[in-house]
């Protein structure tokens, strides 16, 4: 789950990152309300999920309360990325911006551990830099239980050529982003940029914050802040209905029972020269009644020109999930091809069920995936 830039700057402060002053309007009025008690120089941000508001003209500096009402008026009601701007947040305007510097606390799957990645080549396209000038970007990784140690931080500050009067600050700073990273479970805690202002001070300009979604159980706060309105509607509705379900930019539906197995399905579409549309594991022991919700997911996607089922039956027993087919097909009523793969428990009836609704069935993953490949491109299967 993404938090939004004002929740994830809350978050940063507790830990002692310094924020700017702020406040989040809905309405131009509110900006201008805002604005006024922090003085008039504010920055006018839309609250999106996403990066890059500010070439998209979701973050405008201004001078007064009235411009303040102004660039709010603009940016409210905004589309960028697909996501309409329903909150701006109001924040003091920095005392001028000397450098920007990214600052981030991730982990590194590889390694198994978190990581600090700092440059010096901060407000832009983290993305970026690292594809182009990968030397630009620092890493440190942090021993869990030792934390995050100061020579760590004053490799980083003397690489990134900060002035010695900031390597203490800084220091405090990673610590304490380092601490609400552990804190809140997050996936990652992002400044981007972090400023040195005119006044020579630190200051966490941006922010972003992903929670570990498999631990939202135990952060009820943050649960609560999860915004609804910028969770694509199919994941929502597969949350509710229990099933693991992420939207992707290819055109071949899956579902899966398993996540290995959706995972090794969507490698080997791939392999084929596919591009599968959304990863979708229905779990074990998923009956008719999920299966039917899990197709029309991926049918409500309109880029989705074939479907590939690979079922191991195993608790999930076969002729279950054939009867859930034939009952989703019943009533979404799809139109492009689809290809059923099933093994395992009651494979056979299952398969029985499926011939006799005329659907493709195939043996082999290989099989099924090549005629999945095949049936998106338009071929003849
Ligand atoms: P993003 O484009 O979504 O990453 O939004 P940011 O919050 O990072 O803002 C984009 C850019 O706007 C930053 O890199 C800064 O250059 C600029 N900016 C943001 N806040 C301020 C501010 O308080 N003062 C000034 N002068 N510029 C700001
Ligand atoms: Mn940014």
């Amino acid at each position: 789950m993404n938090l939004h830039e004002y929740q994830a700057k809350r978050l940063f402060a507790e830990h002692g990152v310094p924020i700017p002053n702020g406040e989040v309007a809905s309405t131009p009025a509110e900006s201008r309300e805002i604005a006024r008690e922090l003085g008039g120089r504010v920055v006018v941000k839309a609250q999106v999920l996403t990066g890059g508001r500010g070439k998209a003209g979701g973050v405008k500096l201004a001078n007064d309360p009235d411009e303040a009402e102004k660039m709010a008026s603009r940016i409210l009601g905004l589309n960028i990325k697909n996501l309409i701007v329903r909150r701006v947040l109001i924040d003091e305007q920095a005392p001028g911006i000397e450098r920007e510097i990214y600052l981030a606390v991730l982990i590194d799957r590889a390694k198994g551990l978190p990581m600090i990645m700092a440059s010096a080549a901060g407000g832009m396209d983290i993305e970026e830099v690292a594809e182009k000038t990968p030397e630009k970007i620092l890493k440190v990784h942090v021993e869990p239980a030792l934390g995050v140690r100061s020579y760590q931080t004053t490799y980083l500050a003397s690489m990134m050529d900060f002035p010695r009067g900031l390597w203490r600050d800084f220091h405090k700073l990673v610590v304490g982003l380092y601490k609400c990273f552990q804190a809140n479970d997050a996936s990652l805690t992002e400044i981007n940029p972090l400023v040195i202002t005119g006044e020579g001070k630190l200051l966490a300009v941006d922010g972003k914050m992903s929670i570990d979604d498999n631990a939202l159980y135990r952060h009820k706060r943050l649960d609560e802040m999860r915004d609804l309105d910028e969770e694509p509607v199919s994941e929502r509705e597969a949350r509710m209905n229990g099933l693991n379900f992420i939207q992707l930019d290819g055109n071949i539906g899956c579902m899966v029972n398993g996540a290995g197995l959706a995972m090794a399905t969507m490698d080997i579409i791939k392999l084929f020269g596919g591009e599968p549309a959304n990863f979708l594991d229905i779990g074990g022991g998923a009956k008719a009644e999920q299966v039917t919700t899990a197709l029309r997911l991926i049918l409500s996607d309109p880029k989705v020109e074939a479907v590939l089922f690979n079922i191991f039956g195993g608790i999930t027993r076969g002729d279950e999930v054939a009867r859930g087919i034939i009952e989703a097909l019943e009533q979404v009523k799809p139109e492009v091809p689809m290809v059923v793969r099933l093994v395992g428990t009651n494979a056979a009836e299952g398969i029985a069920i499926l011939a006799e609704a005329n659907m493709n069935t195939a043996v082999t993953l290989s099989d099924a995936a090549r005629q999945a490949v095949a049936a998106a491109k338009g071929e003849a299967r």
